[in-house]
């Protein structure tokens, strides 16, 4: 992972905001710029050429830090790292520090300001570590792919469990069993598999209803596999399809198809949005799709960008998008599709390679 050339870029990004260093509170922020994993830690990170970072943590991760932290000074803290880190902001004689106004709470920036006692400018900066993240290098996409593949794999599995009076809670538990077997870390949230009337909800955690006799079932699932998030959907059908729940299908099908085709450079997200959702307006489901087509993936499994309506972001070469359209029709039941997508130099690639034809079980 290229960590030196990564914190280059943001010193830059300091640079221009004119403030002497960045206090990086949120630990995949951490993990992104220095390689640490572990759940403590804060890096002080300066904006001058060639100051090296300090990665603060306390006494439980002397070793992990030791053996993962890259191109940073390792202090160990005998009190909370926060506050060493304003020690030796003070130290270095930074006149402005900026912090992670979207992640670091008020009671800790408060706490932080007392400890500065009015001798350093605390300056407010948001998704500034984001921003770089929004493009994935070759370690990254390499870590993504295996995440997708090992994800993939848990499918056919889940097929062959999801059986009308199986708990859906056991089909997502053997999922994450045979993910844990497979070597991820954890799944990237919890497995939703939700069948019959619950498909309808389109954040269905497994419950300990059984699979009923017919209608939908929404597999959502994802695996972080060397830190990394995989997120992918797929909805299948138990018993004879009627002609309505045929329709609903295809719709999102279709739906997800048009955005798919529509993620290319230079298209901002409102549109990979409004491509699918256009094909649901004209089948009639425009009301029930009632959520945004889409969120990026990496470190963490929601991260920038957002295709939603009404944001303005450009797709760029390296971004990894979900792309998952979706129909919720109460008490009858619901249908999502989502992949994962990889912005090229051309257009797209898909990475989640699920068929995506109507399985019937
Ligand atoms: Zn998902
Ligand atoms: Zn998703």
């Amino acid at each position: 992972m290229d960590y030196f050339g990564r914190q280059r870029r943001l010193a830059e990004a300091l640079r221009r905001l004119r403030a002497d260093a960045l206090l990086v509170t949120h630990l995949p922020n951490v993990t992104y710029l220095c390689g640490f994993t572990g759940s403590a830690g804060v890096l002080l990170l300066p904006a001058a050429e060639r100051a090296k970072s300090i990665f603060i943590t306390d006494g439980r991760y002397t070793q992990q830090a030791a053996d993962e932290v890259k191109h940073a000074r390792v202090v160990i803290a005998k009190g909370a790292a926060i506050v060493e880190a304003c020690k030796r902001a003070d130290r270095s004689r930074f006149a402005t520090l900026a912090f992670e106004s979207d992640h670091l709470s008020f009671a800790l920036a408060k706490h932080v300001s007392s400890q500065l006692r009015g001798k350093i400018r605390l300056k407010p900066a948001s998704g500034l570590v984001e921003e770089l993240r929004l493009i994935k290098d070759r370690d990254e996409l390499d870590r993504i792919r295996a995440s997708v593949k090992l994800a993939t794999s848990l499918f056919d599995r889940a097929l062959k469990q999801a059986r009308p009076g199986a708990p859906e809670s056991a089909v997502a538990g053997d999922m994450e069993f045979e993910a844990r077997r497979l070597g991820a870390e954890k799944m990237s949230f919890d497995t939703i598999v939700a069948s019959g009337q619950r498909s309808a909800l389109p954040h269905g955690r497994a419950s300990g209803s059984p699979i009923p006799s017919s209608g939908f079932i929404i597999f959502d699932w994802g695996v972080i596999l060397a830190g990394y998030c995989s997120d992918m959907t797929r909805t299948v059908h138990v018993g004879p399809v009627s002609t309505s729940h045929r329709s609903m299908y295809q719709a999102v099908h279709e739906a997800q198809l048009a955005s798919i085709e529509a993620v290319r450079p230079g298209v901002e997200v409102s549109e990979v949005d409004r491509a699918g959702r256009d094909v649901l307006k004209k089948a009639g489901y425009a009301s029930y799709f009632t959520h945004s087509t889409g969120h990026g993936v990496g470190l963490e499994i929601h991260e920038a960008p957002r295709l939603a309506q009404g944001q303005r972001q450009q797709l760029t070469p390296g971004m990894v998008v979900t792309v998952e359209p979706g129909i919720y029709v109460p008490e009858e039941g619901g249908v999502r599709i989502e992949d994962m997508v990889l912005v090229t130099e051309t257009g797209h690639e898909i990475l989640t390679t699920l068929s995506k034809d109507l399985i019937t079980l």
